[in-house]
């Protein structure tokens, strides 16, 4: 009997490792950021002709032809807003000895890490030599304890992605993020010609990319990832490729590909997106909350199956009114989980009231709770079950 009890706990743990270790939740992405290039001379070229790759590419994957850098078109704040999820000031300062700005937000890193437990090798941040790299943000329960590692070496698009490439294969990050500066560099030169070589460039970095991602056992068919820009360049009527910085269609208007397992295929989507989508979409694919993102996921670009199979796990969370002035109503549904705990959080991350945890078998709830001695603001309720944390936002009036 005792014989009986440890072989099946042993076949259980054995089934709970293969569940974890090829579960839907463990999707890998990688981010690739090619700084600056035009639309005009991406997706935007009918004849595709300076991204014979990535245009290859595409019918494996989902284009959205209406992205867009709708705020700064500065890489020092498209970036930090790219990471975030949202449009963030970033603060000067002295790190390691060197000026260099932060993000006020929190990033995608920080969220990854932070709410999947994952170590710093789990996450990469590859791009070149920089001696003041910007920074996440230094935010209190967020911070540096769960910034990526940064890989700042080399001096090219190429150096960046043979160590970007040397990371998947050594390490297996689940989260990488590979910044290209070659096109941006070889657009303000103002030499047309080395701004399109650099784009071509780009493009075949971009297929070695995929190509690795495609034959390394930790990636393939597990692994979702998104090419974008931080800004685009002038168009010609406002001053043309060798220099950004406005709100012109030029500067406005960049690429979104993507590709993976749960990605549709050959398909253009002409639906509004924005720099903030990028990081919420990430953080979708890895199954981990972004409570102070602004944007919304590009769900659009997932396959049914694969949007459904995520969002079945998460439950209904409701609070009403919203916004709560004394008296709130929270409601707890979902098909397959009945137990969670709950939590206020205020916009810091600090935990302001614990509820007891809640056990229905109906896999609802439903309770009354008095908001009236917390101030005004924007808060959280946190909703934990065994696996995952869902946030809802709630204002207090
Ligand atoms: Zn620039
Ligand atoms: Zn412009």
């Amino acid at each position: 009997m005792r014989n009986l009890y440890f072989k099946s706990l042993f076949l259980l743990t054995l089934i709970l490792t293969s569940i974890s270790g090829f579960g839907q939740y463990d999707n890998n992405v990688v981010i690739v950021v090619i700084d600056g290039a035009r639309y005009s001379e991406t997706f935007g070229d009918a004849e595709r002709s300076y991204i014979p790759h990535m245009d290859q590419l595409s019918k494996e994957g989902t284009i959205i032809d209406a992205f867009y850098n709708d705020s700064i078109t500065y890489t020092s704040r498209a970036i930090p807003a790219l990471w975030c999820g949202t449009w963030t000031k970033t603060v000067d300062t002295t790190y390691n000895g060197h000026s260099t700005q932060y993000a006020v937000k929190p990033s995608i890193f920080e969220y990854y890490r932070k709410h999947r437990y994952a170590s710093q090798n789990e996450c990469y941040y590859v791009l070149k030599h920089i001696s003041s790299l910007w920074l996440p943000s230094f935010d209190q329960s967020f911070g540096p304890d769960y910034w990526p590692t940064f890989v700042s070496s080399g001096s090219t698009d190429n150096d960046v992605t043979e160590n970007a490439i040397n990371a998947m294969q050594q390490e297996h990050p689940q989260l990488m993020w590979i910044y290209l500066a070659g096109v941006d560099h070889a657009g303000h030169s103002g030499n047309w010609d080395e701004y399109i070589s650099a784009i071509e460039n780009a493009d075949i970095l971009v297929n070695d990319i995929w190509t690795e991602i495609q034959s390394n056992p930790q990636y393939m068919n597990n692994t979702t990832m998104l090419v974008t820009n931080d800004h685009g360049r002038h168009d010609d009527q406002h001053g043309g490729f060798s220099g950004h910085g406005c709100g012109c269609e030029g500067c406005r208007h960049i690429m979104m590909l993507a590709l993976g397992p749960n990605i549709n295929k050959d398909f253009v989507s002409n639906q509004y997106r924005r720099i903030p989508d990028v990081a919420v979409t990430a953080a979708h694919l890895l199954d981990v909350d972004t409570e102070y993102a602004t944007g919304n996921v590009m769900s659009e670009i997932f396959t049914n199956a694969g949007t459904s199979a995520l969002d079945s796990e998460k439950p209904f969370i409701q609070i009403t009114p919203n916004p709560v002035s004394t008296k709130a109503k929270i409601i707890i549904k979902s098909k397959k989980i009945s137990t969670f705990s709950l939590a206020i959080m205020n916009s810091n991350g600090y935990r302001l009231k614990n509820f007891n945890p809640v056990n229905s078998n109906s896999g609802d709830y439903e309770f009354t709770w008095n908001a009236a001695s917390l101030p005004g603001g924007i808060y959280f309720l946190q909703v934990k079950t065994d696996e995952h944390v869902y946030y809802e936002k709630f204002i207090i009036q």
